[in-house]
């Protein structure tokens, strides 16, 4: 069947990554424009296969040159609802993956594609042979799929008029889960599309949390598991509640441990610190752990600099993903900002002490207005030193926090020698773990671990030249 393609598909070729040297052409990305978007139809409304371009096709792009692209695709079926729409769309990007030299990343909006030499000079001319392979793929995978119709934009004034209804229907999307919370449903919902490059990955998607891509919601993961329980999307039941605060449920630990291969068996799942939820990769945002200031920073994908620790997001990305559970780093989806539910194990937004401004911009009507303030953008602080000076200038509440912590360790110095103790504890539990916040005028580093395990294998100490 798939012998009328001048490529190969395979989902073999997901991995696959086409670097800039063995690059025909870039399509939309952080330098250019474009989404993919998926909509529900009647079937009458839509003429299965039917594609159709607006705008030059990849035989009229030049080689090493960047252009943008939107993916539009209809779909109708006696089971297609409009609750599917984000499902299916999500699919797009490993569709396209399939495709022998093909590399798609991301989602919504910040879709970012790369076509290679080898597949041009295999004889790949024309997006109509991509669109074709999505659709087959999209109605053999998805076999609640009936009719599917796509439309590839490459005109940049088509894809800025169309994205503006995109992003109505993204947030729209998005809007649905505000006034539903994890109390309220018995079922979680589970995704296992990253454990194709993250083994471990445990997505939990529950209405106060939305998967790390930001793509899946709850409502979303309901329709999916509806009509294909045996797909990546599936129902969690939540059972009882262990951690109330942290989100921490017996139905979810029991998933964790069975999707890790028992890697992990607990997950809390508005916790930054204590068994954080797993990070894939395909995360929109990474939360990190300034211990200069005990606070926790956030950078998301579009943001180009560095974050105040000095590193970008695809440094902090890369220690971040391969669905593990690190303490320190979190992958998040936007949408989780919105949740009241926000890392409120670890203080909230009472918590956040850095954020790029077109972030803090995007998710500005769900920041608590007595924080909003002072909470620093790259306009406000560029280093800790900055950093450190903002939040006193404007009265974080995380600097009363320090006030504390030097009172504790004022009180515990009598004895501070003895030895440490060795609960059960897990080396994930991060909140033993503090770097006091450096001492103005004082020499030297000073460490503290609190009910602390630690095992080191070889430990070098060396006098600095
Ligand atoms: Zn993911």
């Amino acid at each position: 069947m798939a012998d009328e393609f001048p490529f190969e598909i395979s989902p073999m070729f997901e991995g696959e990554r086409v670097r800039k040297g063995d690059m025909y052409v870039e399509l939309a990305g952080p330098k250019s424009r474009g989404f993919e978007l998926v909509r529900a139809v009647e079937m009458d409304e839509i003429e299965d296969g039917k594609f159709t371009l607006i705008g030059p096709d990849l035989s009229e792009m030049e080689e090493g040159t960047r252009h943008p692209l939107a993916m539009i695709y209809r779909i109708a079926g006696e089971l297609v609802e409009p609750d599917l729409e984000a499902i299916v769309e999500r699919r797009n990007h490993d569709f396209q993956n399939y495709i022998q030299g093909i590399m798609h990343l991301n989602q919504r909006y910040d879709i970012w594609l790369r076509v290679s030499k080898g597949a041009i000079q295999k004889g790949l001319n024309s997006f109509e042979s991509i669109a074709r392979a999505a659709m087959m793929l999209f109605k053999n995978e998805l076999p609640f799929i009936e009719k599917v119709e796509a439309t590839y934009i490459t005109d940049m004034d088509e894809i800025e008029k169309e994205l503006v209804g995109a992003m109505e229907i993204y947030s729209a999307r998005d809007e649905r889960t505000r006034d539903l919370h994890d109390e309220d449903v018995d079922t979680f919902y589970g995704c296992s599309l990253c454990q194709s490059f993250a083994p471990t990955n445990v997505c939990v998607i529950t209405p106060d949390r939305i998967s790390l891509c930001g793509a899946i919601n709850w409502f979303d993961g309901r329709a999916a598991a509806k009509v294909d329980p045996e797909g990546p999307q599936f129902a969690i039941n939540k059972g009882k509640v262990i951690d109330e605060i942290g989100g921490e449920y017996y139905g979810v630990n029991d998933i964790a441990n069975s999707l890790s291969s028992g890697e992990y068996d607990r997950i809390k799942l508005h916790s930054f610190f204590e068994y954080p939820h797993t990070s894939c990769g395909c995360f929109e945002v990474v939360g990190f752990y300034v211990p200069e200031v005990d606070g926790i920073g956030w950078v998301d994908r579009d943001f180009a600099g560095t974050a105040p620790n000095g590193l970008s997001f695809s440094t902090m990305a890369g220690q971040t993903g391969g669905g593990k559970q690190i303490v320190g780093f979190l992958g998040i989806g936007i949408n989780y900002f919105r949740s009241p539910k926000f890392i409120q194990a670890d203080g909230g937004w009472n918590r956040v002490v850095w954020m790029p401004k077109k972030l803090k911009d995007k998710v500005s009507g769900d920041i608590p207005k007595d924080i909003i303030d002072k909470i620093p953008t790259e306009e406000d602080a560029s280093d800790l030193e900055s950093l450190k000076k903002f939040l006193i200038e404007k009265k974080h509440p995380i600097v009363e926090k320090w006030a504390e912590e030097e009172e504790a360790e004022k009180e515990e110095e009598p004895v501070s020698h003895a030895p440490v103790p060795m609960g059960g504890q897990s080396p994930f539990q991060m909140p033993a773990f503090q770097m006091p916040v450096p001492a103005a005028g004082g020499s030297g580093v000073k460490l503290i671990f609190r009910n602390a395990k630690i095992s080191i294998d070889r430990m070098i100490v060396k006098k600095r030249d």
